[in-house]
């Protein structure tokens, strides 16, 4: 089987004191590898519980995750997560934000740092290895989160919004940016956004989630032609209005 992921059947619940949240209700769905997932669904549906129990962070109530390692074993595989923020330390420099995870995990071989090195280097950071996170702009932090993000080369990237705290003209090159910079590494990803366009543009399969608790609603394959591969140009393909139309309205009639 190709698929890196399998989900099947996952339900959770959150518990408190106040009394139940049903977060997950029956979702199944495969991820294949080199894939790029979006998912959209309503604010507080549970798409940010979605991920976390894909990244092992939450055990799920009800169901099965299935992981597919090249190797044939089913350990979970290397994730790396990206959130909203970029979570840079502002007491550190960018070289030794970006080398954080790798010291946590003290994996701080000399692989490893050529690496950092050669994504310093490519994604335009090294002059400014030694600025602290503040000095940077927003897409050059979201860059330096990527790198800290693909040194511990996890196979399957989550990221949970991570451009909205960006302003929308810097989101639009950042985001176009940082999914180039992805693809570049073959590696599979799922992200959550609630940018429809986002979605479109950047995904080639969009999970709709419904409301709270979470079910698959649609789950849609986008095909855009386009005259070239920037994610900027996807928006004028032809397509998009059709699929954005759909989209929304997935998600302004509900049920
Ligand atoms: P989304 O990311 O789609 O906005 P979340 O997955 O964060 O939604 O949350 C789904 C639902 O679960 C929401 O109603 C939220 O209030 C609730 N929820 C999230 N985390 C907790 C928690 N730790 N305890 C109780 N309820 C929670
Ligand atoms: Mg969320």
């Amino acid at each position: 089987m190709s698929n890196i992921l399998e989900l099947k059947n996952i339900g959770y619940s959150y518990h408190n004191l106040h009394g139940e949240t049903r977060a997950l209700e029956d979702i199944s769905f495969g991820v294949a590898e080199g894939e790029f997932v979006a998912v959209v669904g309503p604010s507080g549906c549970g798409k940010s519980t979605l991920l976390s129990i894909i990244a092992g962070l939450l055990t799920p109530e009800r169901g099965t995750i299935l992981v597919n390692n090249p190797d044939g074993s089913i350990r979970h595989p290397g994730i790396g997560y990206m959130l909203q923020r970029d979570h840079l330390f502002e007491w550190r420099t960018v070289y030794r934000n970006v080398t954080l995870g790798l010291e946590i995990q003290k994996k701080l071989t000399p692989e490893r740092l050529e690496t950092i090195e050669r994504l310093l280097r490519e994604y335009g950071l090294e002059k400014f290895r030694d600025k602290r996170p503040s000095e940077l702009s927003g897409g050059m932090k979201q860059r330096a989160a990527l790198i800290r993000t693909l040194a511990l080369d996890p196979r399957l990237l989550l990221l949970d919004e991570p451009f909205s705290a960006l302003d929308y003209q810097t989101r639009l090159t950042v985001s176009a940016d940082i999914c180039r910079l992805i693809r570049e590494t073959g590696k599979t990803m799922i992200i959550i956004t609630h940018d429809l366009a986002e979605a479109i543009s950047l995904a080639d399969r969009i999970i709709v989630l419904s409301g709270r608790p979470a079910r698959v609603k649609r789950e849609i394959p986008v095909k855009l032609t386009l005259k070239d591969d920037s994610l900027l140009a996807a928006r004028n393909a032809p397509e998009f209005q059709d699929y954005f139309n759909s989209l929304w309205e997935d998600l302004t009639y509900e049920k």
